[in-house]
């Protein structure tokens, strides 16, 4: 799978936040560039632009260098976005998604028919909580059915594969 721009754009969102799109953005297949240039070319305060660059780079979606500029006599720092990073997180986003979902396919199947579920669906709990509230949802008080869970086990194994498969970002 290539890295596009839009898989680029959702990771970081996903990581970052999505007002800091606007910096990448500027920074993106260019090297060096200057947060005044970047904060004037944005109307922006540079603190702010600071902040977001800051952000990224506690992720280490940046890099940059500082140089004291002589005519004005205080620092500048150049910025260039490290597009590599993206690929790790990538990565690591989907070992995390993986993780979460055979950790929840690991409490169904240990949990075989034993889930039980308020008819309006407020609550949904295994046996032990369910007996701890005598069976009655603790959110509208109808009594709660047992659920027959073969098909979440089948969707959440269905997800692992899916996951499993999706091709690495070179
Ligand atoms: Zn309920």
């Amino acid at each position: 799978m290539r890295l596009t721009d839009k898989r680029t754009e959702e990771v970081i969102n996903q990581v970052v936040g999505e007002d800091v799109l606007k910096v990448v953005g500027l920074l993106k297949g260019k090297k060096d560039v200057s947060e005044f240039k970047m904060a004037g070319q944005l109307k922006l305060d540079i603190q702010a632009v600071r902040n977001m660059l800051y952000r990224l780079h506690n992720h280490n979606l940046v890099t940059y260098k500082r140089k004291k500029d002589r005519k004005k006599g205080w620092y500048i720092s150049y910025w260039t976005f490290n597009k590599n990073r993206v690929k790790e997180l990538i990565g690591d986003l989907k070992k995390q998604k993986l993780e979460h979902f055979r950790q929840r396919l690991e409490t169904e199947s240990a949990n075989v028919n034993n889930f039980f579920i308020c008819p309006k669906a407020c609550t949904r709990m295994d046996f032990h909580s369910a007996a701890q509230f005598n069976f009655k949802c603790p959110e509208c008080g109808a009594v709660m059915q047992q659920q027959d869970n073969a098909k979440t086990i089948d969707f959440l194994k269905e997800k692992i594969r899916e996951i499993e498969s999706e091709a690495a970002v070179v």
